[in-house]
């Protein structure tokens, strides 16, 4: 994200020469539609881009602002200053409900009710006397700057442009900060996310809401460039138009979005004049051209144009400048001996198969517990219910005390219980660093405000610091700045393993940590198991190493078929006929 700056700089320049330059009106005029979309354009790089959302609905929020504007300054003469945040709290509003009602459910949900939102908002500003049926509002008056009139041309570009930049400024500021690794750790699912402690559902409405008031802002600069609003431009058809132009730019960029409105509308302004010669009767042939297009980039440059540029562009690492950085805070630890998890005959079914079958066993502070078995028997399945990923078919779980059965996994991660995943979650296009502050997501509280305004400096250092400790801990020291999805599978668990310790656990459970580690990363795990039971830590352990699991636990439990088969120390599980049997398929 920080390459990014330099896209920002060239912004800048080309837009203060365009200011200057005498360049023919009509251009100007075009570049004040081409920043006006490009505002919605931004809150879709955060929705889609980001937070994977789908919307067809944003123009409806563009209807709001300038809607509101409009029949505010035209009918109660208020400074339109005002009704921008009048606007804004009406979008505000309107965008939680609609995230309310839809982003608890999955699927294509969102798209749909997003369509529906659009089609009712239509036909809603089309159907009201007060707002001019479809004929709309007329006479709104152009905006004004401590009495300098803005009007429509070069004033008006340098108003809605700054405003252009100042939403880019704020999206980037957004997305390298601990809010911001939250709404990127959500794209490809959130499991992994809630894990790490992160309120999923909390932060996509946070992104729906932002998405839908940069539309509004668009909205209200809209109605008074135009000095009109009638329903047309906040129809169903614009809502589809805005996201084919921020996916066509790059909808995973901040530059993407700006890319996607210039090109679409030079594009379409070119298009409609030379198609209908070139065809020889009139007709909106552009829309077909478009299509296209759409299913080319869709095809072959998934992340948009953007991209072409994105790869070229030097990519700065990350300043360390955490050095200093007052260390988080840690939570009390269990003392040496002390219960940490109790698990009481937890059972889970699927449908007919019972993959968890009244389990039980316990943990004490500072001992390591092997759960070993055969594939399939059960050890995942187990994981998932202590960490509340699943849910239980019945018994009890109590961790330091406290029963935590039922209880979502972001809130027992909020207890001290880290997880690593049998098969790595990760956000590929993320640095291991920043995949590994996400870690240390609950130890921080600073929020979207803060990060857009760079008042979250502090706190960054102090989750970059914690990060990078981690990561040195097991010796990912040399990985800091590789970006994730480049690691080889073994660096790629000791990432997850840092990750997990920086949330301050006293219970840590890792499913699988040696698989596709190499025998001197082993013997490196080992050591860092050992370290960590030195330092008070309480692990589980899903392994299939048994020389490691022999090597390094206190104490084995085994499944299989979804029973408890035996548990005791590793000698006396290495001397059990009954795991000899389980394991090389002999009676006893
Ligand atoms: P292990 O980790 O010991 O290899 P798992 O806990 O992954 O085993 O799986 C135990 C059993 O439960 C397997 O038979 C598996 O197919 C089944 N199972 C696991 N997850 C599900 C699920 N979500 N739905 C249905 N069956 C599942
Ligand atoms: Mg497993």
């Amino acid at each position: 994200m920080l390459a990014r700056r330099y896209g920002l700089w060239a912004l800048i320049g080309v837009l203060g020469l365009v200011a200057v330059l005498p360049l023919p009106d009509f251009w100007i005029t075009q570049l004040n539609y081409i920043g006006l979309y490009s505002l919605v354009g931004l809150g879709l790089v955060l929705l889609t881009g980001v937070a994977g959302l789908t919307s067809f609905g944003q123009a409806a929020f563009v209807g709001i602002g300038a809607y509101t504007t409009a029949w505010l300054t035209l009918n109660t003469g208020m400074s339109p200053w005002l009704t921008l945040f009048v606007g804004l709290a009406i979008t505000g509003v309107s965008a939680l409900i609609v995230a309310g009602i839809t982003l608890r459910m999955s699927g294509h949900y969102l798209p749909l009710a997003t369509i529906a939102w659009g089609l009712s908002l239509y036909y809603l500003m089309g159907n009201l006397d007060a707002l001019g049926k479809y004929d709309g509002l007329l006479g709104i008056k152009g905006l004004t700057v401590l009495g300098w009139d803005v009007g429509q041309g070069r004033g008006f570009f340098v108003l809605s442009w700054s405003v252009v930049v100042l939403a880019a400024v704020a999206i980037l500021h957004l997305l390298d900060s601990r809010a911001g690794r939250a709404m990127r750790s959500m794209r490809g699912g959130t499991q992994m996310a809630e894990a790490m402690g992160i309120n999923t559902l909390r932060y996509k409405i946070i992104v729906f809401v932002i998405a839908a008031l940069l539309a509004s802002i668009s909205g209200w600069l809209f109605a008074h460039f135009q000095h009109s609003v009638n329903p047309s431009p906040f129809g169903l058809k614009m809502g589809i138009e805005y996201l084919f132009m921020t996916v066509v730019g790059g909808v995973g960029h901040v530059w993407g979005a700006i890319t996607g409105a210039l090109l679409t509308k030079l594009l379409e302004d070119h298009l409609q004049v030379l198609l209908p010669q070139l065809i020889g009767t009139s007709g909106s042939y552009e829309t077909i051209v478009f299509g296209i297009i759409l299913v080319l980039t869709l095809k072959f440059l998934p992340n948009g144009l953007w991209s072409l540029v994105d790869r070229h562009m030097p990519k700065p690492q990350r300043a360390m400048d955490w050095a200093q950085a007052l260390p988080l805070s840690t939570r009390t630890k269990p003392e040496q001996g002390e219960l940490v998890l109790d698990v009481q005959a937890i059972r889970k079914t699927f449908g007919g198969l019972v993959a968890v079958n009244d389990i039980s066993f316990q943990i004490k502070a500072g001992q390591i517990v092997g759960l070993i078995g055969p594939n399939g028997a059960g050890k995942s399945t187990t994981f998932n219910l202590i960490t509340g990923l699943l849910s239980l078919t019945s018994g009890q779980v109590v961790f330091r005390g406290k029963t935590i059965s039922g209880q979502r996994s972001r809130e027992i991660a909020s207890q001290g219980m880290s997880r690593t995943f049998q098969h790595v979650k990760m956000i590929p296009d993320m640095s291991v660093l920043e995949n590994v502050a996400l870690g240390a997501h609950l130890r921080g509280d600073k929020g979207v405000v803060s990060a857009m305004t760079r008042l979250n400096k502090d706190e960054e250092r102090q989750l970059f610091k914690e990060a990078q400790t981690q990561l040195e801990r097991i010796g990912m020291g040399a990985y800091l700045h590789e970006q994730a999805g480049n690691l080889a599978m073994g660096p790629q668990r000791l990432m997850e393993i840092a990750r997990a310790l920086c949330g301050d656990p006293a219970l840590l459970l890792l499913d699988e940590p040696a698989a596709g580690l190499r025998h001197k990363e082993k013997q490196a795990l080992a050591a860092v198991l050992r370290q960590l039971q030195g330092e008070g830590m309480s692990l589980l352990l899903v392994e299939h190493d048994m020389d490691l699991v022999m090597d390094v636990c206190d104490h084995l439990v085994v499944m299989e078929f979804g029973t408890l088969l035996t548990q005791g120390t590793p000698t006396e599980i290495q001397e059990s006929p009954a795991v000899r049997a389980a394991y090389l398929g002999t009676e006893h």
